[in-house]
């Protein structure tokens, strides 16, 4: 059953089975992608992902009985190396805003091009994390403004860290929308080394571990 020794492994916890089989025949079309089980349900998911290990997980949020964020914070527990991609779908919004603290390293619609589905997942493989624009404009709509009351005391002074240089700024929005070192490097017409280092300092400005949460951060704090 199982592919090549170096092939990704991936376990997909899917409820709906069409959704399911559709995203195992997408993935396992890809000669280093290797789908290696499948879970209907949380519970079985988190059981089939303890016994095999693999190298990263498609989980959706919307799972009956137990959902895709409880699974994922569980998830966590036990492992902190295996990649998660969350899942959903556009009629979610509220359910994605909440599931972006979980733990995920990616957060994508369910109608994501297959083909840059098995890009998110070498991308979160080699640890980089993703955030599909849409997901992030979720997140943008659900922050409160400035010059609504809610901002001022919590937030009152969101830039109390070290400032951000104006490349820096421009390589955040990139970001936020959603884009790789690489994307972000042609689009600034600078290296993909320069663009990661850039990112680098970003996060360490930030004070956040990865791209989601400076993602989340800059969003949540209306830096872009
Ligand atoms: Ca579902």
């Amino acid at each position: 059953m199982t592919k090549k020794e170096n092939c990704i492994s991936v376990i997909i916890v899917e409820d709906f089975k069409l959704t399911r089989v559709g995203l195992r025949c997408a993935l396992n079309s890809n000669a280093d992608i290797d789908v290696v089980a499948e879970a209907e349900d949380a519970a079985s998911g988190l059981e089939k992902i303890s016994k095999l290990k693999p190298a990263v997980v498609l989980m959706d949020l919307g799972l009956p009985k137990m959902n895709g964020i409880e699974a994922i914070i569980k998830l966590r527990e036990f492992s902190k190396d295996i990649k998660i991609i969350a899942l959903t779908s556009h009629d979610r919004e509220e359910e994605v805003v909440a599931a972006l603290s979980s733990g995920a390293n990616a957060y994508c619609l369910k109608d994501i091009d297959p083909e840059k589905l098995a890009d998110v997942i070498r991308d979160v493989n080699n640890g980089v994390c993703w955030l599909d624009p849409l997901i992030a404009g979720y997140a943008l709509n659900s922050i409160p403004k400035v010059g609504d009351s809610a901002l001022i005391g919590e937030h009152a002074n969101p830039h109390n860290q070290v400032p951000l240089t104006e490349r820096e700024q421009e390589v955040l929005k990139h970001l936020v929308a959603g884009k790789s070192n690489t994307e972000i490097a042609k689009e600034l017409i600078v290296s993909v080394h320069t663009a990661k280092a850039h990112v680098c300092s970003i996060l360490q400005k930030m004070c956040v571990n990865d791209r989601v949460q400076a993602a989340v951060k800059a969003v949540k704090e209306g830096m872009v």
